[in-house]
Order: C-alpha cells, then sequence, then structure tokens
C-alpha cells in the first residue's frame, strides 16, 4: 500500500496518511486503523485517487467527520477518503425571497448553520447542533425536530468510480428516515439546497431554541455516534430502552447514557467488542420487554 503514492499522479494535492487510527475520526473515540486515509484537495487529486483505486481494486470508504460511526477495532484494509478540504458555499441565486446555495460535501453543518444565521436564511434551523459535515447529512438524511436535509434539497452532484460528476435532480431520488436510495459507490461532492430569506435575528433566535433543546435532551458533549437504534414506527427507541430498564446499563466501558437512553456513551476505553456487546443485550431486554426488534441507525463498519 506504501507504493500508493508513486502510483498517485504527480498533480496530487492533498494529505494520504498510512495506518491512520480510524479512532482520532470517529466521535466515538473507537476504530482501528485504517491502511491509507486521503485527504484530496481539489477534483483532480479526488479522481486521481479513484483511479488508483479502481485499477488497483482497493476498497473504499467515504468518511465525513465520523459522527454516525462505530468502526472495529482491527486492522482495516482498503482506503477511506476524505472531502474535509471541500468546505465552500457558494451562493448561486438570491432575490428578496429566497436563496439557493450550493453547499461542498466537507462543509461542517455547523458552518452551514452559522452562515444561514449570518445571511438570514430559513429552512434548516433544526438541524442546529447535529454534528458532522454536509456531505455525511446528505447521506443519512439527517434531520432533527421534524425537519430532514431532504426538506431543502434541489439536486445532488456526485462523482462516481470512474471520476466522472453528475448531477442528480431530487426527484429522482428516494430519501426516508435516515436513509437514501444513493448507492454507496457515489462520492457526495455537494447539493444544490433552497432556502427561504427571512430576518436573521429571527433565523437566528430559532437556532439558539432548537441548541436549547437539544442540549437539554442529549449527551452532547460526550464520547458518542448519536442515536444507535432507529425509532420504530409511532414510538422512540430512547423511550422503550429506558422502558426496558436499560439506562446507565454498563459493558466495558461504553454505558446506555443517563440523559438519553438511545446514546451509548463511550466513557474513555470503550472497545468495538463493548459496544456491538451493548447493543445485543439492549436489544433482547427491548425485545423482552414490548416485543420490539429494534435495528441500529448508527453505521457499523468492521471492514470496507
Ligand atoms: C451527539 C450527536 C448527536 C447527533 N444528533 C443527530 C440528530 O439529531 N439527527 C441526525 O440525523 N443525526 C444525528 N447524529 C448522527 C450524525 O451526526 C449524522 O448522521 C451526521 O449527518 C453524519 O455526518 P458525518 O459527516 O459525521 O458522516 P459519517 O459518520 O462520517 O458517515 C456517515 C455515512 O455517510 C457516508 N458519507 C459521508 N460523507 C459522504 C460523502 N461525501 N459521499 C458519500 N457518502 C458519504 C459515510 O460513508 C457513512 O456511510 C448525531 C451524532 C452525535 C454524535
Amino acid at each position: 500500500m506504501q507504493n500508493i503514492r508513486d502510483k498517485i499522479e504527480r498533480t496530487f494535492r492533498g494529505e494520504i496518511r498510512f495506518n491512520e487510527p480510524m479512532s482520532a475520526h470517529t466521535s466515538l473515540r473507537i476504530g482501528g486503523p485504517v491502511e491509507v486515509m486521503v485527504f484530496p484537495e481539489d477534483l483532480a487529486s479526488l479522481r486521481s485517487v479513484l483511479s488508483v483505486a479502481y485499477r488497483e481494486k482497493i476498497p473504499l470508504f467515504i468518511l465525513g467527520e465520523g459522527t454516525n460511526l462505530l468502526v472495529g477495532d482491527k486492522k482495516i484494509k482498503g482506503m477511506a477518503i476524505s472531502l474535509r478540504f471541500f468546505r465552500n458555499i457558494f451562493t448561486k441565486e438570491k432575490n428578496d425571497k429566497r436563496a439557493v446555495l450550493f453547499v461542498e460535501a466537507g462543509v461542517p453543518l455547523k458552518s452551514l448553520i452559522n452562515f444561514i444565521q449570518k445571511n438570514g436564511y430559513s429552512g434548516i434551523e433544526a438541524l442546529a447542533g447535529i454534528p458532522g459535515s454536509f456531505g455525511g447529512a446528505v447521506y443519512t438524511n439527517a434531520g432533527s425536530f421534524g425537519t430532514e436535509i431532504k426538506d431543502v434539497i434541489v439536486s445532488i452532484t456526485v462523482m462516481d468510480m470512474k471520476g466522472e460528476i453528475i448531477n442528480l435532480k431530487r426527484d429522482g431520488i428516494k430519501f426516508s428516515y435516515r436513509t437514501s436510495n444513493l448507492p454507496g459507490n457515489l462520492i457526495i461532492l455537494g447539493a444544490d439546497i433552497v432556502l427561504q430569506k427571512d430576518d436573521s435575528h429571527k433565523v437566528a433566535e430559532r437556532v439558539k431554541r432548537f441548541l436549547r433543546d437539544k442540549r437539554t435532551t442529549q449527551p452532547l458533549g460526550e464520547y458518542s455516534a448519536g442515536c444507535v437504534f432507529k425509532n420504530p414506527e409511532g414510538d422512540f427507541a430512547g423511550r422503550l430502552i429506558e422502558a426496558a430498564g436499560c439506562k446507565g446499563l454498563k459493558n466495558g466501558d461504553i454505558e446506555v447514557s443517563r440523559v438519553h437512553a438511545n446514546y451509548f456513551i463511550n466513557k474513555g476505553r470503550g472497545t468495538y467488542r463493548d459496544f456491538i456487546e451493548l447493543m445485543k443485550m439492549v436489544k433482547t431486554k427491548v425485545k423482552r420487554y414490548s416485543g420490539v426488534n429494534l435495528e441500529p441507525e448508527i453505521r457499523i463498519i468492521e471492514r470496507i
């Protein structure tokens, strides 16, 4: 894998790291070393990395900010690609009613929320406090307080494994709860979103309110990957986990949060196995208590 540096074109701009610990790139602070992690700085560099991976049959994984991931502790064969250098927001159209923005995949959602407050654009205030990148939010159809990122998407720009750039219209994409039918082998480069013009103070007020609600109901300052299980139809996974008596349940250094039972917290030295076993324990207790089969919301990656 070391000779990958020679195979990537000399024009490549960005960073290449070998045996990079995934634990340094996940909000849970869990994850073994991935053989190679690349951070291309531009489209040509991304394309040259993809063509090497394609030719050499290297398995690929697109990494956002790792806030929705549980990654295995063992060495991971393959390549993780981060678009963290793609962090521009372009205003494509604006008038006194609305604006269309093109947001690059590596833009932290937090920066986008700051941008809409500053410029007085409304539509995604409820997503304030969700960590991660814009690309990750689009891929997972991130949502909060009844708003989902899909609600503002006009089109998504992706790159396929051959380096071709394709624009996908919103109508052709099926979004559902925390997912979409976007094929896993497409790299989201960014998306056009449409927002309504509003007074920036009003937007900031709403952001503040949503953030306050989030801070009081979710353990935002601890090592977690957000909600572990999907909410079943008509109910809340957190409520079922709490009712089954799992709040505070611990396995190794992973604990069911006492603030919100659908968050599992790494208290410092938690491992992949600890987490998976705790998921099984909670699933069994919830099934016994309520008959409901919980399904994972976090993305579990043992190999790529
Ligand atoms: C404290 C906390 C609170 C949270 N609250 C919420 C919440 O309220 N609502 C909610 O929906 N989520 C929540 N989450 C989960 C998480 O933040 C979101 O799912 C977030 O959108 C993931 O973005 P990311 O950049 O971290 O993606 P990652 O975790 O890095 O990746 C998630 C998936 O997206 C794919 N992906 C990422 N970028 C790209 C790209 N450019 N192209 C193609 N695929 C890509 C990855 O391959 C992976 O399959 C929370 C997490 C934490 C830790």
